[in-house]
């Protein structure tokens, strides 16, 4: 076994204390140092952010883990997720929800939407639509969405996003600024909040989001 593939295994197996196990082998069959600049790659299976340029970065593993655990994906939803930044959680998501399910993924950055798409297709992964727009207006064309995913964090829960869940439908959510906290949103007769654990993400810029700073 190389360096690569038991640093992986060691990340995986850290994260059964945080992850449901699904969630684990959907990330055993992705394979994370795709999705990072050559530079990073050897630190693919660290746990913890990396830079994947124009200021941004790529989850780290946990925060993927955790993220997808809330979320209960299962086969054949239809998922909306607003910040794809390097296509790696998105990825991991469509592992979960095939067959038959798709990932509908928003970034705003033209480069990051470019190198994303090119991510997924060297790793393999067909059910994901990378598209280039402002993810805090969500992505009507493609709604309702059985599960929402939001990678950058928001001063309050858009409604628009809320907007597009189905009923049962769930959404993970950083919102804050200096201090940002990670809501699980769930729809039924009307919307739940309930607050999961205190984060770092960066910023979801946009018109229900922050505005850019110069
Ligand atoms: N999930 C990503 C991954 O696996 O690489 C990491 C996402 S990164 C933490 C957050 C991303 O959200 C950045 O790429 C940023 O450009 C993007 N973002 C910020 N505001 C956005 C918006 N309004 N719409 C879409 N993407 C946005």
């Amino acid at each position: 076994m190389g360096s690569r593939d038991l640093n992986k295994e060691q990340l995986l197996s850290s994260l059964e204390e945080v992850a449901d196990p699904r969630v684990i082998s959907a990330m055993s069959h992705v394979p994370r140092e795709l999705f990072l600049p050559e530079p990073l790659q050897s630190r693919a299976y660290d746990d913890t952010p990396l830079p994947i340029g124009r200021g941004q970065t790529i989850s780290a593993p946990h925060m993927v883990a955790i993220m997808c655990t809330i979320l209960d994906l299962q086969p054949g939803m239809n998922v909306l997720e607003v910040g794809g930044g390097s296509g790696y959680h998105a990825a991991v998501m469509a592992e979960l929800v095939r067959p038959g399910g798709q990932v509908y993924s928003v970034e705003r950055i033209a480069g990051l939407v470019e190198a994303a798409r090119l991510n997924l297709a060297r790793a393999g992964v067909e059910n994901v639509t990378v598209i280039q727009s402002d993810g805090s207006l969500g992505l009507p064309e493609h709604a309702p969405y059985d599960r929402i995913s939001v990678a950058a964090t928001a001063p309050s829960i858009p409604e628009q996003l809320k907007q597009q869940l189905k009923i049962e439908g769930r959404m993970v959510i950083p919102v804050g600024e200096d201090y940002q906290e990670l809501y699980l949103v769930t729809r039924k007769n009307g919307f739940f909040a309930e607050r999961k654990m205190g984060v770092i993400f960066v910023p979801l810029i946009g018109e229900e989001g922050f505005r850019e700073r110069n």
